[in-house]
């Protein structure tokens, strides 16, 4: 099941289950768009994979299945993945 995690990776904004604003990885790393088009490139730093729009889960499942309470923060230094993808298209990493 998709982990909805509270907050982006990289500036700790706030990205509660209905923001438009949170992009994931394969691997559910999860980080604001702004941080995605303008810190990243849409390169995770943390796999080299490009980003999508988070899903949205429906209010009525989240008693049942709540979003992610633990937060991720990891803020981004320029690392080799980066590097060696900022370039390449996300088809071909
Ligand atoms: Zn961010
Ligand atoms: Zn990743």
């Amino acid at each position: 099941m998709l982990a909805i995690r509270p907050t982006c990776e990289n500036c700790d904004k706030l990205l509660p289950n209905t923001s438009n604003e949170a992009m994931i990885c394969s691997y559910e790393c999860t980080f604001c768009k702004d941080c995605v088009d303008q810190v990243l490139k849409n390169v995770c730093p943390n796999c080299g994979g490009g980003f999508e729009k988070s899903p949205t889960r429906p209010s009525g499942q989240l008693l049942k299945y709540p979003p992610q309470k633990e937060k991720v923060l990891k803020p981004v230094a320029i690392n080799s993945f980066l590097e060696k993808n900022i370039n390449v298209d996300l088809r071909e990493r």
